[in-house]
């Protein structure tokens, strides 16, 4: 097993507490990699020797941006509907059944070559965990194959039978419900980590997407929800009482939403490329960090709400138009969406973490909202290998 020692980092965003303030961030720093691991950590001065070595001349390094929340699997585009929208038409859910019909349309070839180009686009940007959901199948063969296809990227896969009722079951809501709680789930359950719902007004009330997201457990699924987007809703009450991992959205909430997702530990998961796609309201995030909740910032990354495949622009906007702090944004952009998948041994730089890291043309990590829509990711590693 052979070392690399990466040294010349002038800012080293740790995310870990041990070395001070939210993001440990380490000055004139250095990391060895071995085995895929993050082996050593600490100042340049200090570094032992490796069996090879990079000087990455005085660039910041940062963990690499964990987007917990991506719809990946489709075909086609909704540019058109963008356009419609930036001239005054309202977003709703139902523009969801334009990609479900291109993607059923959709060779597998085909759905996967996108979901190839999206993910490289996101490397490029400097993710390198990202979750994906199905959602644009809604039958039992397109759900199974976009999870399938999906896990051949990743392994944050998510069944998200309950994105929409489609048109075919628009009369019998219920009969769709159960499908999904049912054959679509049997098929979908061995490719998928994750059980989904869209609790929304023209979407799933509070009482189906308990039941899809307790059969989705039963399978041996753990639980996220898509939670008051476009209102105030049951949705974060929902992911509380069933133990989601995330709650993602949250734009409208009430006192008693905070509440619940600080004393449960739901993560909320903040998706501001959807607000700003959608000219609405920005989730204020200020007010669920100040009652003590976890936030993750995810892209979203879909052809209809929201089409940007970028953390750093979740970065700039989280900062100028929802009030956190850069080092809250960049905490919430990589530690956060680790609390948000519950994973340990992603989201931070110190020793025995997956050597997941990202280099960026700046001195510091306040580059990325302080220089928005610049592409500054020099460099991304994945297990330690340059991608
Ligand atoms: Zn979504």
């Amino acid at each position: 097993m052979s070392s690399l020692l990466l040294t010349g980092i002038g800012s080293l965003v740790t995310n870990d507490p041990a070395h001070g303030g939210l993001l440990g961030e380490l000055l004139d720093a250095a990391i060895v990699v071995e085995g895929g691991r993050i082996a050593w950590v600490g100042s340049r001065r200090a570094a032992p020797a490796a069996d090879s070595s990079a000087d990455l001349g005085d660039r910041a390094v940062i963990p690499g941006f964990v987007d917990s929340h991506s719809h990946l699997v489709f075909a086609g585009d909704r540019a058109e509907e963008f356009a419609a929208r930036m001239t005054g038409q309202p977003y709703s859910a139902g523009g969801i059944r334009t990609t479900v019909n291109a993607t059923r349309e959709a060779a597998d070839e085909q759905l996967t070559a996108n979901v190839a180009r999206l993910v490289a686009e996101m490397r490029g940007q400097g993710t390198t965990t990202v979750e994906i959901k199905s959602g644009y199948g809604l039958t039992v063969a397109d759900e199974a194959r976009s999870l399938a296809i999906a896990a051949d990227f990743t392994d944050e896969t998510t069944y998200l039978g309950a994105h929409v009722v489609p048109a075919e079951f628009a009369d019998d809501p219920a009969g769709y419900v159960d499908l999904v709680t049912g054959p679509m789930l049997d098929a979908a359950a061995k490719y998928a980590k994750w059980v989904d719902v869209f609790v929304e007004r023209g979407a799933f009330d509070a009482d189906q997407a308990r039941a899809i997201l307790r059969a989705g457990q039963a399978a041996g699924l753990s639980a996220r929800v898509h939670a008051n987007q476009l209102g105030e809703g049951p949705g974060v009450q929902v992911a509380c009482e069933v133990g989601a991992a995330a709650a993602d959205h949250c734009t409208f909430l009430t006192d008693a939403d905070v509440d619940a997702l600080a004393s449960t530990g739901v993560v909320a998961g903040l998706l501001p490329a959807i607000e700003f796609s959608t000219r609405s309201p920005y989730p204020d995030a200020r007010r669920l960090l100040d009652a003590g909740v976890t936030v993750a910032l995810a892209t979203d990354c879909n052809p209809g709400s929201g089409y940007s495949s970028s953390m750093p622009f979740c970065i700039a906007l989280a900062v100028r138009e929802m009030h956190m702090t850069p080092a809250e944004a960049l905490w919430s952009a990589t530690a956060g969406g680790a609390a948000s998948l519950r994973r340990t041994d992603i989201g931070h730089l110190t020793p025995g973490a997956r050597a997941d890291l990202t280099v960026l043309n700046a001195p510091s990590h306040l580059h990325l909202a302080y220089r928005p829509g610049v592409p500054l990711i020099s460099k991304t590693f994945v297990g330690g290998r340059p991608v």
